[in-house]
């Protein structure tokens, strides 16, 4: 038997469990501001047919890990209003198409790739390439930063996180507008602590930047608590990946 997977009902569900973190956040705040998140579907490994559904349920960011997979559904569902998200590692060499057909990117680790993602959208040649997507030929950028100091995860240093935000920031074709992360498993509360640190400096540096990218299906509570303003959902909307 296989087990259907209820992707409005999931959807329902995460959003109040979203709502529930930013009331009890709101709750502990001396000042009067409304926590404000942004709820990102990652369909990597699910078919386009699960991200429509998702999208009927009232559903507009998906993130996605592998470009040929992702290009291979933008296509398919090129008739929906979608915003799609690049959230992988990047290879310097598939940068024109993450460009081109992504409206924002959650993974530039590198100045290389900054440098690269934004020539693609300043060359001529990209006026010609048929843009799919990302219409207003900008590109809205996290910085991945490697928080948990795992050698298995990519991202930047937080030694090298303020250079890089500088380099993105000086690109015309890129908006600098945060930075994220994936703690290891149970990781401390520190580690998401951190992170809101490091948001916030770069938020009083860059007025672009307003995304703190953190939490997952395991770690949405602490990470809301601790400031993130997009989470990025996979396997609590559409099931195991298998
Ligand atoms: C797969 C993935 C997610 C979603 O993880 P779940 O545990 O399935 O919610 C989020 N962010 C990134 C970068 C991912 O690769």
């Amino acid at each position: 038997m296989v087990k259907m997977t209820n992707i409005k009902k999931n959807i329902d569900k995460i959003k109040a469990q979203i709502h529930h973190a930013c009331q009890q956040k709101d709750q502990l705040n001396d000042f009067n501001e409304q926590s404000k998140v942004t709820l990102l579907a990652v369909s990597k490994t699910k078919p386009a047919s699960e991200v429509e559904k998702a999208y009927y349920a009232g559903q507009y960011d998906f993130g996605e890990n592998y470009l040929q997979e992702a290009l291979n559904k933008i296509k398919a569902l090129d008739h929906l209003p979608l915003c799609w998200h690049f959230i992988g590692p990047i290879q310097s060499n598939k940068t024109k198409q993450i460009a081109t057909n992504f409206s924002w990117v959650h993974s530039v680790d590198r100045a290389k790739v900054a440098h690269r993602l934004n020539e693609h959208l300043s060359s001529d040649l990209s006026l010609s390439c048929h843009k799919t997507h990302n219409q207003d030929t900008l590109l809205n950028v996290c910085l991945q930063v490697n928080i948990s100091d795992e050698e298995s995860k990519s991202g930047v240093s937080l030694n090298d996180v303020f250079s890089l935000a500088e380099t993105v920031n000086n690109c015309d074709k890129l908006v600098l507008r945060g930075v994220m992360a994936i703690p290891a498993k149970n990781a401390p509360v520190d580690v998401y602590k951190k992170m809101h640190a490091l948001f916030l400096q770069l938020k009083a540096l860059y007025p672009s930047v307003d995304t703190l990218s953190l939490g997952m299906s395991n770690d949405l509570d602490i990470a809301i608590q601790n400031g993130a303003t997009m989470v990025r959902i996979g396997t609590a909307i559409f099931g195991n990946r298998t």
